[in-house]
């Protein structure tokens, strides 16, 4: 038993100088002192001893007993102190940036090119304008001479609304099909000379697939002035296409149909694949058709309340995600509305 207690002493003795931190001279304490622990089960064995025995180990006993827990409260003081010294004596230095590799956000990818086209046409002098997302079938339609039952309607299948309105049939609201629905507006606000341009969201009733969305944004010029021409169109399409695209790139205006101008342009840019060569993406023609535009047509121009023989205009647009797509190589239009990070996130 003597023997016991002295060895249970030596050995945690070691033990508790060697302890390093606060959890293990817990540790050290339980094994002891537990319910089950050296010291707790020693008494239980007293039973065994003569009455002189117990006299003279019983002291010897509570001696190393009240030590050892001592000297586990002093080596935990000891423990404490020099975590604290530890603490106070590192410094930090707050300026310095943070080690940890966190990952960055970024601006969406259409939204980036369209502060980019914004700041470019800003430079110029167009103001930004905004129309209603849901309008009438008026702004949207009539008034750009696409009256009901004109073929181009075909073009531009929407989503009606039912609601009904005091002032307004019901199937009379729609969803805009494009930010044409701006061009009147804009002319009975602001009248002549105009320079504005729209960048929004619109909407198009749509079998989806790779190239076509249901929300789709678009970026429109409206450009009124006495002596607007084409040529103020090519220099237009030039200026825009050379900025996003680079210097080098060439620009042909293309004869199209549009009902709300006269005469209409589709606008190319030289393929950036093949260099005006002949590929695949441009099917052949070294030519990629990236906006549209036109003179506004003088029945517009009457609708907005411009004298169309004193005033000519540009109208002039293009689809930011078909842009996109060219500039960023990327083959899905649905990926810019999917919310998939690891491919909006990739796009540089
Ligand atoms: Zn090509």
């Amino acid at each position: 038993m003597e023997n016991k207690i002295l060895e249970i002493h030596s050995k945690y003795l070691e033990k508790i100088k060697q302890a390093n931190s606060l959890a293990l001279l817990d540790e050290i304490f339980l094994s002891l002192f537990g319910k089950n622990g050296e010291i707790t089960l020693i008494p239980k064995d007293f039973g065994k001893l003569t009455k002189d025995e117990v006299v003279r180990i019983s002291p010897q006993f509570n001696q190393i007993k009240v030590e050892l827990e001592q000297l586990i409260e002093q080596r935990r003081e000891e423990v404490r102190e020099e975590k604290y010294s530890k603490l106070t004596s590192d410094t930090i230095d707050i300026t310095k940036e943070a080690q940890i590799d966190l990952p960055k956000g970024q601006i969406h990818p259409i939204t980036q090119l369209e502060h980019e086209v914004v700041e470019l046409f800003s430079k110029i002098g167009f103001q930004q304008y905004q129309a209603p997302h849901i309008d009438t079938d008026n702004y949207n339609f009539e008034l750009l001479n696409i009256p009901a039952g004109h073929p181009a309607r075909d073009l531009w299948d929407t989503l009606y609304l039912e609601e009904k309105f005091d002032n307004l049939d019901e199937g009379k609201l729609l969803l805009r099909t494009h930010t044409s629905n701006a061009q009147v507006r804009l002319m009975r606000e602001a009248g002549a000379p105009v320079r504005m341009m729209i960048i929004d969201r619109c909407f198009r009733y749509e079998n989806l697939d790779a190239r076509h969305e249901h929300t789709l944004e678009q970026f429109e010029l409206v450009y009124v002035d006495k002596t607007v021409n084409m040529a103020n169109l090519q220099y237009l399409s030039e200026y825009f296409l050379k900025a996003i695209f680079g210097k080098e790139t060439r620009v042909r205006l293309r004869p199209k149909y549009y009902p709300f101008v006269e005469p209409g342009a589709g606008v190319d840019g030289e393929c950036l694949f093949c260099k005006g060569k002949g590929c695949k993406i441009c099917g052949g023609t070294g030519w990629l058709e990236l906006a549209g535009a036109g003179m506004i047509h003088p029945q517009v121009l009457r609708n907005g309340g411009i004298n169309p023989n004193e005033y000519t205009g540009i109208a002039w647009g293009f689809g930011p995600e078909r842009m996109a797509m060219l500039k960023y190589e990327i083959s899905d239009i649905r990926v810019f509305k999917s919310g998939d990070l690891k491919a909006l996130g990739g796009i540089k």
